[in-house]
């Protein structure tokens, strides 16, 4: 069984995420690839983000009908911050091989996750980067303590001295970001196409990433809204 392991906050998850996710099961001929919401990121601890139970029903939805793609809740239902490498070895064992997926952006902060130097030894990496890519290549990508274990067996595939391997694999990386849908939903704007359709009416149904619409005078427009609908 070979296993991808596809962490992130996922608030909401979009099609950037999804479409990078079947390459990589294309190219490395995975059986499955989890997804796995982070209950508690670390790196966003001081942002606002959705409730737990949100995002977990939207990358449901957005797997839907997709035999290769589930959703893990293993990290919601861990108390704490979700750090990958406590998901990684809980995992360890019951798969055949596992491998993370994380784009190039995530990839290039990796010295500040948690016992980052041991994630290298627990599991294969791939570093999903756009085509052409610029920026990240060669040992000069690993943080200094963690070069120091690998060494390069191409242009694209790192081995570390346990025996993992990171891969540099080129994707369709589409522009698509969490971030601008937000802002978009915020806004009132369409954010048909950025999601599948089922996640795209979860967030209206939920109204989620809704912005408190406020006039000149600080009143609550939503609020005053609401009230006229209703009386
Ligand atoms: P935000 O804009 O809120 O930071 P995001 O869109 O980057 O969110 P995350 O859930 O933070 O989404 O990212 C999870 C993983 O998906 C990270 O490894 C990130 O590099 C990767 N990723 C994000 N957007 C894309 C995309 N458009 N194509 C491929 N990978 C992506």
């Amino acid at each position: 069984m070979r296993v991808g392991i596809f962490g992130g906050t996922f608030d909401p998850i979009h099609v950037g995420h999804l479409r990078a996710a079947e390459e990589v099961r294309e190219l490395f001929s995975l059986n499955r690839i989890y997804f796995v919401p982070a209950c508690i990121p670390p790196h966003k601890r001081d942002q606002q983000i959705s409730r737990i139970d949100d995002r977990l029903m939207m990358a449901g939805l957005a797997v839907k009908g997709n035999r290769f793609f589930k959703v893990s809740d293993i990290e919601a239902k861990r108390d704490g911050i979700s750090y990958s490498i406590d998901t990684i070895t809980a995992i360890e064992g019951t798969f055949g091989d596992v491998y993370f997926l994380i784009g190039a952006d995530a990839f290039s902060e990796i010295d500040t996750w948690h016992r980052y130097r041991d994630l290298f030894s627990h599991a294969d990496f791939v570093v999903m980067v756009r085509p052409g890519h610029s920026g990240i290549s060669g040992l000069a990508m690993f943080p200094p303590d963690v070069r120091e274990s690998m060494k390069a067996v191409d242009e694209c595939t790192f081995e570390h001295t346990s025996g993992k391997h990171t891969y540099l694999q080129p994707i369709t990386q589409l522009d698509v970001s969490a971030t601008k849908i937000r802002a978009h939903a915020g806004e009132g704007k369409s954010i048909k196409y950025l999601v599948p359709p089922a996640v795209e009416t979860y967030i209206v149904k939920q109204g989620l990433y809704r912005r408190q619409k406020t006039n000149h005078i600080g009143k609550n427009m939503e609020s005053i809204q609401g009230k006229m609908w209703k009386s």
